[in-house]
């Protein structure tokens, strides 16, 4: 089969290899199409991804839509030649934390296109892997392969709004404007949060949220962005999502909900410690709380990303083939005119 592996920073082979084996209870998928993460771009950019630091080479990817073409022993469900998104992180369905509903906070997970395990586990940039059949969820004929390799960044998105608690009617602010920032947006909008405001250093960033979904925006580094936060949210945003991945982003946000607001910690702000104003934390009594990928949503995921509250169209804006891997996630690691980009891999 064909596979796009990672060999260090900015080496990306096409490469022929064995196909994998199909074990019990799993499924063989024939990957359709499979999407770029800031996750998959960090390990582009500098080889490693924050802690996660590959032992071999292996192949990228975990956002991917795919079609069934073999089933192991003992599967039932989902057959073959169906279409389905896999749920790329694999938890061991058996600790505390799975039993308790919080698989993402499970030591055993195994993730697709990922070196959080060593050795790393290869993941979607290739015509063929194997998953087990759980991680498998199915898509709605409807919607199109472009939509649902959007799902696991939705479910991200959605893991998120969901550690705030309610957000109906809530004022949000969220920082950053890449596909995350901008799915939990949307995805709070749903939930009805209202006004929902973006921050981003960018100003085409902030265009595009504008234009998309947003009530307002605001430049965080215009000397009068306190003075738009009061006007937009009074004493304080009620909830503020990070999803930026910048330290000083962090720690504006701490400064901008109201008291008893909540901070949610999405983006990757790299291994090193941040000072941050806690006796404020204290005082104010803020909530602040991180977001790890995603528990039990990819169902929810599927079924608002299917419905007319949002469309996850506008952020897919270029697609290129498997054997463009490379050019892809330069594209994607580029920024300034791009959302999200996808690899077309079967037809
Ligand atoms: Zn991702
Ligand atoms: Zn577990």
């Amino acid at each position: 089969m064909m596979s796009a592996v990672l060999y260090g920073a900015k080496d990306v082979r096409i490469e022929e290899r064995s196909m994998p084996a199909l074990r019990p209870d799993h499924v063989l998928l024939r990957v359709n199409r499979a999407g770029i993460c800031g996750s998959d771009v960090h390990y582009f950019t500098h080889g490693y991804c924050a802690a996660f630091v590959p032992t071999r080479p292996f192949i990228l990817g975990h956002e991917l839509v795919a079609t069934v073409t073999a089933v192991g022993e003992g599967v039932h469900q989902p057959a073959i030649g169906t279409r389905v998104v896999a749920n790329p992180a694999r938890a061991c369905g058996f600790c505390d934390y799975c039993r308790a509903g919080r698989g993402n906070l499970c030591p055993k997970t195994i993730m697709l296109g990922s070196a959080s395990t060593n050795p790393p586990t290869d993941g979607a940039f290739a015509e063929f892997l194997t998953v087990h059949a759980s991680q498998c969820h199915l898509v709605p004929v409807e919607m199109s392969d472009g939509q649902a390799a959007m799902i696991e960044p939705l479910a991200v998105a959605l893991h998120a709004v969901k550690r705030a608690g309610s957000v109906s009617a809530k004022r949000v602010l969220v920082a950053g404007a890449g596909p995350i920032g901008l799915l939990v947006a949307m995805t709070a909008r749903a939930f009805g949060a209202t006004p929902v405001v973006v921050s981003d250093l960018e100003p085409r960033r902030r265009e595009t949220a504008l234009r998309l979904w947003a009530d307002a925006v605001l430049d965080p580094a215009s000397a009068t962005a306190p003075d738009q936060v009061r006007e937009l949210a009074g004493e304080g945003f009620d909830v503020a999502f990070e999803a930026s991945g910048a330290p000083r982003a962090l720690r504006q946000l701490l400064d901008w909900v109201r008291p008893g607001g909540s901070v949610v910690q999405i983006g990757t702000l790299g291994v090193e410690d941040i000072p941050l104003p806690a006796n404020q934390v204290m005082v104010r009594e803020i909530q602040l709380l991180g977001s790890f990928r995603y528990a039990n949503v990819f169902g929810e995921a599927i079924r608002l990303a299917a419905s007319r509250r949002l469309n996850v169209d506008p952020l897919v804006s270029r697609v290129l083939p498997l054997s463009q891997a490379s050019e892809a996630l330069s594209l994607a690691a580029a920024k300034q005119d791009v959302l999200k980009v996808q690899v077309q891999i079967g037809e």
